[in-house]
């Protein structure tokens, strides 16, 4: 009987922790139009010099972001128009196809999936081909949350596992990728300095995660 009761309690707490472990995604699909893929799959051609049937990745890099402003409603607004707003005159210039990402998180650490992490999204320059964009709800006035950076490190826990990703940077780190065999930009000068999502949240991150050995470099 001792030992059932044993045996019992192990099950149980075994429930326990697998329900804790388990990581809570809430879909939120942006519509990827047919106007969407084909925009991508010419990104995909004019920009990074691939030549592809469907706008997908294999996924190697993942890059936090903040959407500097915003809720995940106005964000999730913004990311669905599959053409780039009037105001973006640089980026516009080298193409009309609108930014995005596959994940926004909450300022309460809820993950909300775009879409599917191995579908193309344009959110950084030079790798979009193979980086997984995390945007989180926050500014440089609006500093990212602790419930952020554990909602981050279970996704980079989670993407890791389902991807061969090698990389984990910030979006304002990303420069160090230039020149590297990485980087495929047909476009030598378009280059954008970004400070998102902060040197604190990075090393945050980084820290909860430090047994995935993910470079921060080429
Ligand atoms: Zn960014």
């Amino acid at each position: 009987m001792k030992n059932l009761i044993y045996a019992l309690l192990v099950l149980l707490s075994c429930c326990t922790k697998a329900q804790t472990n388990e990581l809570k995604i809430v879909s939120k699909p942006i519509d990827y139009s047919q106007e969407r893929v084909r925009l991508s799959l010419e990104y995909l051609k004019d920009h990074h010099n691939i030549v592809q049937n469907s706008p997908t990745i294999s996924p190697k890099i993942i890059v936090l972001h903040y959407t500097a402003g915003g809720t995940v409603e106005t964000n999730y607004k913004y990311f669905n128009k599959t053409h780039l707003e009037a105001a973006r005159n640089v980026l516009k210039k080298q193409s009309t196809l609108n930014v995005s990402s596959q994940f926004i998180v909450d300022r309460d650490g809820t993950i909300y999936q775009l879409m599917e992490p191995n579908m193309f999204a344009r959110h950084t320059i030079g790798l979009n081909y193979c980086a997984i964009g995390i945007e989180n709800i926050g500014s440089r006035n609006q500093p990212l949350t602790e419930k952020q950076a554990s909602a981050n490190a279970q996704l980079i826990r989670y993407l890791t596992k389902k991807y061969n990703i090698e990389y984990l940077i910030g979006h304002s780190e990303y420069g160090v990728f230039r020149g590297s065999k990485l980087w495929k930009e047909t476009d030598p000068n378009y280059f954008t300095i970004k400070d998102d999502p902060g040197k604190d949240f990075m090393k945050k991150v980084r820290l909860l995660v430090t047994d995935l050995h993910l470079k921060d470099k080429p």
